[in-house]
């Protein structure tokens, strides 16, 4: 499955830890996916695939750069991004309730923003009730609606696949 070859693709970008690959490993689960690893270093994607109401679509998930290292680059981040908004229809803008609104959430909000795909916010952590009240903070990002799903323990994530699908 070449990337060249993919159609409804979706890409999820943020900054390292929200959880990108924990919802990635989700989303292509129980799937036939083909998983590969692009070479180079500052360009590792996984590139997977997901059905949902019999729609099929791709997944990337972005950022393999990370994997191990606390090192990151802004720069790097951004590239990231860039490129997403470049290969993707739908970008899925990951953030982490736990640590709220971080000043790189804003800088890839104000990238995605400019760029002309639809993204879509999505609050993962949230893995109780009173994270559900803690997310309505990332309104603040202005995306309009959010999603806030827990990765882990696959709450919200139906609800995100429906209106995914949808776009
Ligand atoms: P990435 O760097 O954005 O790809 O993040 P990872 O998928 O590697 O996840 C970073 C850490 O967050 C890992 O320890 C995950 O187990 C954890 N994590 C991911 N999703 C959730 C979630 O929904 N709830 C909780 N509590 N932890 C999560
Ligand atoms: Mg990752």
């Amino acid at each position: 499955m070449p990337p060249g070859t993919m159609s409804n693709i979706v890409a999820i970008v943020g900054r390292p830890n929200v959880g990108k690959s924990t919802l990635f490993n989700r989303l292509i689960e129980k799937r036939d996916a083909i998983v590969h690893e692009t070479s180079g270093v500052t360009r590792d994607r996984h590139y997977g695939k997901s059905i949902w109401n019999g729609i099929e679509f791709s997944v990337i998930d972005t950022g393999g750069y990370v994997e191990g290292s606390d090192d990151v680059f802004e720069e790097e981040i951004r590239k990231q991004v860039l490129l997403a908004i470049e290969e993707a229809d739908v970008l899925v803008f990951l953030v982490d309730v736990r640590d709220g609104i971080t000043e790189m959430d804003k800088t890839v909000a104000g990238i995605l923003r400019k760029g002309s795909k639809k993204a879509m916010l999505v609050v993962n952590k949230v893995d109780n009730n009173m994270q559900q009240y803690e997310a309505d903070v990332f309104y603040k990002l202005g995306f309009g609606d959010i999603y806030k799903i827990s990765s882990i323990n696959g709450s919200g994530t139906g609800e995100l696949l429906d209106d995914l699908v949808a776009n």
